[in-house]
């Protein structure tokens, strides 16, 4: 029973999740206009048309005003908000864990949602996911910093590549000042390192990558050359390598 309720309540802060994707990076504040607007009519919502994933289905995915589409985004924020939310329930139930690890994994929902739109997120709010994992269970700044300092050296090595290496070859100038990981990176590779320790740590980078590939052939098939974000999927990484510990841990001593 209980279960339901957590649900619904992930299901509503998706929505409110939602609200600071949209608002956050464009500035505009978070109690003027108190209700939500259409994005492209600016007519206001009404309550009955806000209602999580539910509104989406009754409205047919259009405006009622404008007709104009609403983003599958939307629905899509308040699902997964809604199942993670959930999943941590199960995992710490109403202890303190659960507050801050939702607390935390919020933040990373809206900044992956942010990088996945703006290829950019705001510095404030890596700043608030990792100053809130410090305070997950066992978080270990050592290897917060191991991670960190290990990306930034990866880094390095692949720009250097990119811009003196591949340019060249290519001939392609656009390369010379081209860097190979955004600096968000790497404050959330931190939190990888900080919440996993370095064996399950390095899983989840490996998961992150494999999970980017899929929007990497999406690229070449559709030949566009749109930047892949990689925030999102270092948070897949996170959370599944987070909420599987046990099960990932299983796996390796099988294979190591
Ligand atoms: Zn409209």
């Amino acid at each position: 029973m209980i279960e339901f309720f957590v649900v619904i309540f992930g299901l509503i802060i998706g929505s409110f999740l939602n609200v600071l994707v949209y608002r956050l990076p464009l500035s505009i504040s978070l109690i003027n206009p108190k209700r939500s607007f259409c994005t492209s009519c600016n007519t206001q919502i009404k309550w009955y048309e806000n209602i999580p994933v539910l509104s989406y289905l009754y409205l047919k995915a259009k405006c009622p005003n404008c007709s104009i589409k609403i983003s599958i985004v939307y629905p899509l924020v308040e699902i997964v908000t809604s199942v993670i939310t959930l999943l941590l329930y199960l995992k710490y139930g109403l202890d303190i864990n659960f507050y801050i690890s939702i607390f935390l994994f919020y933040t990373l929902i809206v900044l992956s949602f942010i990088d996945f739109e703006y290829k950019a997120v705001p510095d404030y709010l890596l700043l608030i996911a990792i100053v809130t994992s410090f305070f997950i269970v066992d978080f270990s700044f050592q290897n917060a910093m191991i991670f960190a300092g290990g990306f930034v050296l990866l880094d390095f090595f692949i720009t250097y590549y990119i811009q003196n290496i591949k340019a060249k070859i290519t001939k392609n100038d656009d390369l010379l000042d081209q860097t190979a990981l955004g600096e968000g990176d790497i404050p959330i590779v931190a939190i990888i390192g900080g919440m996993l320790g370095v064996k399950l740590g390095l899983v989840a980078i490996f998961l992150a990558s494999l999970f980017a590939i899929l929007p990497a052939i999406y690229n070449i098939v559709k030949k566009s050359d749109i930047e892949t974000p990689f925030i999102p999927f270092l948070v897949m990484g996170l959370l599944s390598c987070f909420l599987f510990s046990d099960f990932i841990f299983n796996i390796l001593e099988g294979i190591i």
